[in-house]
């Protein structure tokens, strides 16, 4: 089954914004954060002179990419089963996980330590292994926070950017047993150190997902910040990765482009701290057996979609999240999704074939502000057009559908819309109000309901034009 987390059953964007936006804490927390990722973000982008040509290469890559992903899929398939790890194929959530479970099932394992990945999430990873009596442990500071609180990740990123320092402590202090547990950030980290270290030099089997798959050598590579990352593909004796299609690039090389762009646009660090690149295993060097499950869930329908496509560009930096006015006011818990902000507006209806999270294209002011800082140059306001389209021609209620094509009609000859205004002038006599038309009938006053209409003026342009022509020597 083709899921996203639980978006499927997710309440609609305006109904869950509404509640988010009642929160102030959560708003604060979630403006705060922002802010400071933003910031940093613009002063590293700076110092680069050839910011927008890195840009334009990635956008070039993934398209390339895109355009042959068949080849390069299979490329990545050969090279690393040549290196000796073992390739997967998964159509949805429900076969990743169930392909997941057997490997760890065929070692005789009941545990596992994971990464932070959002593929994972999609496929709702953490809750088929639960059934299946494996315990995963979370090793991302914030993926942990998010595991101890059964909380939902609400930024790409950063996922418990919505919480703040006092609240985390408390968490830790109740869940970890640690009374005396002090509230600076030290404190907090080394508490999570602790609980997790024990589990680093236990558990037989890493999980993973990839930041980037690399067709000609077959090579997987994840990007992090905390160490975490590292140890969790070096230390077991069994790894496993989960990855997306699109995470695929052709060559070594190309991480040049990538690693640059990704670090600044993420965390507005000139380098990140840790990339592992693996490529199949070696003998008497990290884990004994590597496999690597290459998910669909949806991707290759938005591929089939040539004007929407490059939404699988998406290197989930979250840069876009950190500028759009809409995230910063609510959140990413709004979105329902585990993507959130303009990149998961436009991602989650998608991969869902848009028969879910149909109001997430509508979530947002069309500003263009994810377009000048996506890394990828992915042009998201031209994409959540697009899915609007989809989704009027697919959904919009008979009475909208007739309105449109009436007007269509109206507007195709200037005789039509002469006739037209004449109408809609004489109509909204009983409902104006000086220069607007306040509350309409029904079906119209949903419309009105939350804004005022300008009323038709007594005098179109053609009408005035005409009069002066006629007052002309
Ligand atoms: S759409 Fe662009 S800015 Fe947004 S997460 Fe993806 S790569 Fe980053």
């Amino acid at each position: 089954m083709i899921r996203v987390g639980d978006a499927a059953k997710a309440p609609e964007f305006p109904v869950a914004a509404k509640r988010a936006l009642g929160n102030p804490q959560l708003r604060q927390n979630v403006r705060r954060a922002t802010e400071i990722i933003r910031n940093k973000r613009a002063i590293v982008v700076g110092e680069m002179p050839d910011w927008e040509q890195l840009r334009e290469s990635a956008h070039e890559i993934k398209e390339h990419v895109l355009r042959h992903l068949d080849f390069y899929l299979e490329q990545f398939e050969n090279a690393c089963t040549r290196a000796g790890g073992h390739v997967h194929w998964a159509r949805d959530a429900d076969e990743a996980n169930r392909l997941v479970i057997d490997i760890i099932q065929g070692h005789g394992e009941r545990e596992i330590i994971k990464v932070k990945t959002m593929t994972s999430d999609e496929t709702r990873l953490n809750v088929a292994l639960e059934a299946a009596a494996i315990v995963p442990y979370e090793t991302d500071l914030a993926d942990l926070i998010i595991q101890l609180g059964h909380d939902r990740p609400s930024h790409i990123v950063v996922p418990a950017l919505h919480k703040n320092r006092a609240e985390i402590r408390e968490l830790f202090q109740r869940t970890m047993k640690l009374e005396t547990l002090g509230p600076e950030p030290q404190d907090l980290t080394n508490a999570a150190r602790a609980f997790l270290r024990e589990k680093f030099l236990r558990v037989k089997v890493g999980f993973s997902g990839a930041n980037f798959a690399i067709a000609d050598t077959g090579s997987v590579c994840v990007v992090e910040s905390e160490g975490n990352g590292r140890m969790c593909v070096t230390l077991p004796t069994l790894l496993v990765t989960l990855v997306g299609i699109e995470k695929i690039i052709p060559t070594f090389g190309d991480l040049e482009v990538f690693l640059q762009l990704l670090s600044r646009s993420a965390t507005g660090e000139r380098m990140n701290p840790y990339n592992s690149i693996w490529t199949g295993v070696r003998l008497g060097d990290g884990p004994e057996e590597f496999h690597v499950v290459l998910l669909d869930n949806g991707r290759t329908k938005v591929l089939a979609d040539e004007a929407s496509r490059e939404t699988l560009d998406c290197i989930r930096c979250a840069a876009c999240l950190n500028a759009c006015p809409v995230y910063r006011q609510t959140g990413g818990h709004a979105y329902g999704s585990i993507y959130s902000g303009p990149i998961g507006a436009i991602l989650t209806p998608q991969l869902q074939s848009m028969e879910h999270s149909t109001s997430l294209p509508y979530a947002s002011s069309l500003c263009g502000a994810c377009y000048e800082v996506c890394p990828v140059k992915i042009n998201i306001p031209e994409i959540l057009i697009h899915l609007r389209r989809r989704i009027v021609d697919a959904h919009a209620p008979l009475g909208e559908r007739l309105g449109m094509k009436a007007a269509a009609i109206a507007f195709g000859d200037s005789s039509r819309l002469s006739i037209a205004q004449k109408l809609a002038r004489a109509a909204q006599w009983p409902f104006k109000r000086g220069d607007h038309v306040s509350t309409l009938p029904w079906p119209l006053g949903a419309w009105t309901a939350t804004r005022d209409l300008p009323a038709v003026p007594s005098e179109s342009f053609r009408e005035w034009w005409a009069k002066r022509d006629r007052r002309q020597p």
